[in-house]
């Protein structure tokens, strides 16, 4: 099942980038996305009303192609909505999968979130790890921010010196004028560096902590929302839903989307609770290295404001 989830993440990546048309999600939801998802809900706004809110997100975990929805007559001659394989419709795979009801799969959507959803010593654990961690990355900044503020430090020093000589008699105005102009623009150059290095850590580390805090309430959040919220949900928390047949029984699982492939890991969980046992044994190890852990990149402008979401 590892190679077949493995080989159905490429096809998702392939799918999404083939897929032009579709609205740019973020690849992780902050609490500013999570007040859109809530205003939304609010006003009882519902666009796409025609799709079936799981559509685009569900696959065939026997073949990796798209479910779609259909309509048929159970037994008793009711139409209910079904889900069927598109590759064994259209006979593209040799995919044997039986429709599934759509109130079966919603289910067990709705339960595979209770299952990830993680539970709050464990998001406390991250929460240490991940912060350690971030400290780490941006301990080069840090010493570079020492060295920013010193010299505006020196500068607002010289500056004061600079106009106690003027007021004394010692240095004429224009030449106070021309030092004060040089220090002046210096002064600007360093406060700007100081501020935005300063602001794109708190960035970063409010950009994880809405993380956790979603990840931690992924249940919650999923059974509080409306279709189309919903829909916004499951593009934010997963790659792709794959639905398995398992001894006759539909299994759900899902592909993870960045970060919550890392914050969902058994392993990183594992390290953080680990690790959180060794800081307070005062063995002070020092956190395991989360490769996957991609935080670099939400740092930039892309990751913080996260696209206009229209749901
Ligand atoms: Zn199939």
């Amino acid at each position: 099942m590892r190679s077949a989830a493995a080989s159905s993440r490429r096809r998702a990546s392939r799918w999404r980038r083939s897929a032009s048309n579709s609205p740019a999600w973020p690849s992780s939801p902050s609490r500013r996305v999570q007040n859109v998802l809530t205003a939304h809900q609010v006003s009882g706004e519902r666009t796409q009303k025609h799709e079936h809110y799981l559509k685009g997100s569900i696959y065939c975990g026997d073949c990796g192609s798209r479910l779609l929805v259909t309509h048929a007559k159970n037994g008793k001659g009711v139409v209910y909505p079904y889900f069927m394989c598109a590759g064994r419709h259209a006979k593209r795979t040799n995919c044997l999968r039986q429709a599934m009801p759509v109130a079966d799969i919603e289910q067990k959507v709705e339960d595979y979130y209770r299952q990830v959803q993680i539970p709050e010593h464990i998001v406390t654990a991250l929460r240490h790890m991940l912060t350690r961690q971030f400290d780490d990355l941006h301990a080069a900044s840090k010493t570079e921010r020492r060295t920013l503020v010193a010299e505006r430090d020196k500068l607002r020093d010289e500056r004061r010196s600079l106009l106690r000589a003027h007021h004394s008699g010692a240095v004429p105005l224009d030449l106070l004028k021309e030092e004060q102009d040089r220090i002046s623009r210096r002064l600007a150059f360093l406060d700007s560096r100081i501020e935005a290095g300063q602001v794109e850590y708190d960035q970063a580390k409010a950009h994880l902590e809405d993380c956790l805090e979603l990840a931690g309430n992924a249940h919650a959040i999923y059974m509080s929302l409306n279709d189309s919220l919903r829909r916004v949900a499951n593009q934010a928390f997963f790659e792709r839903i794959n639905v398995y047949e398992i001894e006759h029984i539909d299994a759900v699982t899902a592909d993870h989307g960045e970060p919550f492939d890392v914050l969902f890991d058994p392993a990183v969980q594992g390290d953080a609770l680990a690790s959180d046992a060794e800081l307070q044994q005062g063995t002070g190890a020092k956190p395991a290295d989360v490769a996957g852990l991609n935080i670099q990149p939400q740092v930039g402008p892309e990751g913080l404001e996260p696209p206009t979401i229209t749901v």
